[in-house]
């Protein structure tokens, strides 16, 4: 299975500040694993362009990633982190599926399915929710017929459990 991995907003300390840190970890667990993958992680700031809205198609942080939808994937994973504020519907959630799309094929009901199972593995709550705004790169994945999933990660949990989560389902819905 070849497995694009994207990470639009991973600044370091300004937006999604697990995500980078997710990415990295899930890149070493799929190292010499029967997975194949390529991941795009965006560092620059979401305030000079928000990488998951179609304004920001034809940057290069989103070429790259077209590049490879062209050449062609089996599974999108768009990883996203948020902060345990009040203010947030995700808030007491470690895991948010956030859909916008209607999901296409098999593989994106099995990830969620397995997620979920993983996560109350790792006693992790997690949601399903639908996206209050486009998440144009998984528009853009389906675009290219490419199933793909975007999911939230609380940041005041360890990107390594993340990162053993995703690589478990993975290697468990590998096909
Ligand atoms: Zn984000």
């Amino acid at each position: 299975m070849h497995v694009i991995i994207t990470a639009p907003h991973g600044h370091p300390f300004l937006n999604d500040v697990v995500a980078t840190p997710i990415v990295r970890n899930l890149e070493k667990l799929l190292h010499n694993t029967d997975i194949t993958f390529e991941a795009f992680v965006n560092l620059e700031p979401r305030s000079s362009g928000d990488m998951n809205r179609p304004s920001t198609r034809g940057t290069p942080f989103r070429n790259l990633i077209e590049e490879a939808m062209k050449e062609g994937a089996d599974f999108l994973l768009d990883i996203h982190g948020f902060p345990d504020s009040t203010t947030s519907p995700f808030k007491g959630y470690d895991i948010v599926v956030l859909q916008s799309y209607k999901r296409q094929g098999p593989l994106p009901d099995l990830y969620c399915k397995n997620l979920k199972k993983y996560a109350k593995d790792y006693k992790l709550k997690i949601d399903l929710q639908t996206a209050s705004l486009e998440n144009d790169v998984v528009k853009q994945a389906y675009e290219y017929g490419i199933p793909a999933v975007l999911v939230e990660h609380n940041e005041l949990g360890p990107p390594e459990t993340y990162a053993i989560i995703h690589a478990g389902v993975l290697i468990n819905i590998n096909i």
